[in-house]
Order: C-alpha cells, then structure tokens, then sequence
C-alpha cells in the first residue's frame, strides 16, 4: 500500500475486511485512520443510500470530513478519496479499498481505472491469507482439542526420552501414579519409583517395540501411596528414541474378576474349593491318570462329619458353622499344600492328595482324627469333639469316571458309619 500511495500520489491508504461482520482493518500514509474513522466512511449516508449497488465511488473534495467528521482540522487534510469494493464472492466476507489525496484531482477518473485493477490484486492477495489463517485457526482449535483429550482422556500416556527423561505425562498418569512430571525428572531414573525391582524394569525396558504392539502387556507399577496396580501397556519406540506409552488401568476389573472366580470357585463358609471346582480338580487328575506313571496317582478321601444335625440341635446353626470350619482348618494344617480339598455340600467333604497310596491316605484320615480329639471345637466353656467318617480309594488308572469313582468313596463312607462311625474304609485298589 506504501507502493500505492508513492505511485499514485495518494497520501492515506486503508483496506478494511470484514469476516462475520468482523472488521479488521490496515492503513498506511497520513492522517492517521483507524478503524473507527473507516467504519464512519463506510456507514455514511451517500453510501447506505447506493446499497450494495456501487463497486467504486469517487470524491473530488472533502472527503475528509467523511472519514473524520468530528475533527476538523484532520479533516481538511483529504480532499479527493476514492472508495473501491473487493468483490469477494463469498457469504460473511467483504472488503474496502480506500485512497485519499490531499489535493482535489482532476485526473480522478483515470486513477479510479487504476484503482479498479489493483484492488483486484489486492483481492486475491488478501483471500489467500484470510484463507491461510483460516487454516492457522482451524490447525490452532485441533491442537487445542487435542490437548484437551490428551490430557482427559481417561487412558494413560506418557513418553520418556532416550536419556530417560519424562517429556509427556498426562492429566490421567497424575491421577493414578500420584506423581507430578517435576517430581519425576527428580529422580535418577523415574522408572524405579514404579518399577524398584530393577529386574522388573529391565523387562519392561526390553518391551519397547518398534511397532505399535498389537497386545498390550500386563505390569504391575507402584503408585506414590504403595498400592500395587495392575496396567496394561502397550510401548513404542519412536525414530528420535523417546518412548510413549499407552496404558489402562485395569487395577479394579482385575479385582472384580478375582473376586468372581473367587466367588464361583470358593466355598463362602469354608474358604476351601466349592463343589463344582472340586469336581473339575477331579476330573483333571483322573485324565492325567496313567497305570505306569506312579506320580499321576492318588488317594481320594471322601469324609463326613459324624452325627453333624445333632449338634445343629444342641448348640445352634451358627456353632454348626463354626463347627465346620474348625474342621476344615485342622485339615489344612495337617494336609500338604498341594493337596486339593473342597466342600461337595453339608458337612461332607473330599481331599485329593496326588501321589499319595492308600497307606498313606488312611495314616493322615487318622491323623485329622487325634488332632480333633486333641483340639475341640470350643463353645463357651463347652468343648465339642468332631469325629467324622471316611471312605479312601486309590487311584491308579484313568479309565473310570468321576461319577464312578465318587460312588466307591461314598460306599466306603457308607460302609464307615454302617460300622459304627469315625472310621475310614479303604475302597482297595481302584484299577
Ligand atoms: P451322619 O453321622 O449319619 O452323617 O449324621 P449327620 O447328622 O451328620 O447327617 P445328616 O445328613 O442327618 O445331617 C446333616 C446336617 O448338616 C443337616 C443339615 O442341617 C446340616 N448342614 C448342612 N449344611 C450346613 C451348614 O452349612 N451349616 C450348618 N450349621 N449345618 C449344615
Ligand atoms: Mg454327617
Ligand atoms: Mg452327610
């Protein structure tokens, strides 16, 4: 516009663009304009009578008093003017070129041809940076949003450089791990503080792939309060060696389904395996049961306590309960911890002792016997000694079936309280 003025003789030039009624406005040369001086040209009266009907207007005097009606001075300073459109074609978007000279000019009408052409320049030049900072504000409002998702996204993602510093930790790694980015880029190496087993942290370190993993995998950090998590991650190694990372925390689902299986594999009352795992357990070690491989035996123990209603009666349900879990904890204490020992309902229960013979078998079923006789189960001042019968079979061969090994266990039992009770009947050998 300086060009304009220099070569045209012009003393004040401005262009004003208005986007969404917006105005912004740059003017070069003297008097001073702003954009208020320029919006009172363009709402002036001579102008809102032509409507949109004029694309170039020329003054041969005064125009001055046009652009600065209140000061008079300033005013007198810009004869001629002439006040040219930019012909955007666009909805929201119209454009002025303005040229003021100090003199009245004769030669208007040539300049104002010569206006015509350059503002169709002028034009164009301003429609590409209107559009390139149309692009700069979109780019601006994307980055914005996603700096906004990165750091609420309830995923966890971080990224440390190649001298194992922490250049990214979002809103949420904050939440869960509890440490601030300072506070890490504190520590020697910020992974200790999740990972202090420095084993742990070569695994980790040793996970970083090249490509974005397809399975994530599971570890279990050290958040600030203690509290171990469980995270999934899935780690890349990106070209200038920092690595991000993407994590879940899976810490409470993993609790859930703990509890789940806990519950759809523990006895509520006992804590030892329910009736269904108890039979799974079986069956497993029936199939894996072979006559020539003596460590795939084992020694089945069916037991029932004796005369259990009777103490129901005498002392109540709720010492019933206890009565049963006295029981089963003088089974554990005496029963190796590879044994498998569940509750088939009531007072009933099995123990399946892998590569234990019968001898063995009936040793211990003796053995849980003294230690009832020794340690009774105490209500109040009362002493209750549990007695229980048992029937044993050993199992050498997987040919039979859970259902048919069970029925042996339980004639045994049968046989056991038929004989008087607290006894255990060896079923013989199950071939
Ligand atoms: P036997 O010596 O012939 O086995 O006699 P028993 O009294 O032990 O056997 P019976 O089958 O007559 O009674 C078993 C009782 O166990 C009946 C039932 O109320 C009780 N029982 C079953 N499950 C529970 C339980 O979870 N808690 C309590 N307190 N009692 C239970
Ligand atoms: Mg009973
Ligand atoms: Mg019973």
């Amino acid at each position: 516009m300086q060009t304009i003025n220099a070569a045209l003789g012009a003393s004040l030039a401005w262009v004003v663009v208005r986007q969404g009624g917006k105005p912004e406005m740059v003017s070069v040369g003297v008097p001073g304009c702003t954009l208020q001086d320029t919006q009172t040209l363009l709402e002036q009266s001579q102008l809102r009578r032509h409507q949109r009907a004029w694309r170039v207007i020329c003054w041969r005097r005064h125009v001055g008093t046009l652009l600065f009606p209140d000061q008079e001075i300033t005013a007198n300073k810009l004869q001629s003017g002439i006040l040219c459109k930019l012909n955007y074609k666009e909805p929201g978007l119209e454009g002025y070129f303005f040229l003021g000279f100090t003199q009245p000019l004769q030669s208007l009408s040539v300049i104002k041809n010569v206006v015509v052409i350059l503002v169709e320049k002028l034009k164009d030049y301003l429609a590409e940076i209107i559009a390139k900072e149309r692009a700069a504000k979109e780019m601006q409002r994307i980055v914005s949003q996603y700096k906004a998702l990165f750091d609420r996204a309830p995923v966890l993602m971080n990224s440390f450089d190649k001298t194992n510093r922490c250049i990214l930790w979002n809103g949420e790694c904050e939440r869960l791990f509890g440490w601030s980015l300072d506070e890490l880029n504190q520590q020697a190496d910020p992974l200790a503080l999740f990972f202090p087993d420095p084993e742990v942290r070569q695994k980790v370190r040793a996970s970083v792939n090249t490509s974005p993993a397809v399975d994530m995998h599971e570890w279990h950090p050290i958040r600030r309060d203690g509290q171990t998590l469980t995270v999934l991650w899935s780690n890349i190694l990106l070209p200038d060696h920092s690595i991000l990372s993407i994590g879940l925390d899976i810490t409470e689902r993993k609790k859930v389904e703990q509890q789940l299986e806990m519950k759809a594999t523990i006895d509520d009352l006992t804590g030892c395996y329910n009736r269904f795992s108890m039979l799974r357990k079986l069956k497993e070690a029936l199939k894996a049961c072979h006559p020539n491989d003596p460590r795939s035996h084992f020694s089945l123990l069916m037991l029932d306590l004796d005369h259990f209603k009777s103490i129901n009666d005498r002392w109540g349900h709720l010492t019933g309960d206890a009565a049963l879990i006295h029981f089963c904890e003088q089974i554990r204490e005496h029963s190796d911890p590879s044994w498998i020992f569940g509750r088939l309902g009531g007072e009933e229960f099995l123990i399946l002792m892998p590569q234990i013979n019968g001898k063995a078998a009936l040793r211990f079923s003796q053995k849980i016997r003294a230690a009832l006789a020794q340690t009774p189960l105490l209500s109040g001042a009362e002493k209750i000694v549990l007695s229980f019968s048992a029937g044993l079979v050993f199992v050498t061969d997987e040919q039979a079936d859970t259902s048919v090994l069970l029925t042996l266990a339980d004639n045994a039992l049968y046989d056991a309280k038929r004989a008087g009770r607290s006894k255990t009947v060896v079923a013989g050998a199950f071939l």
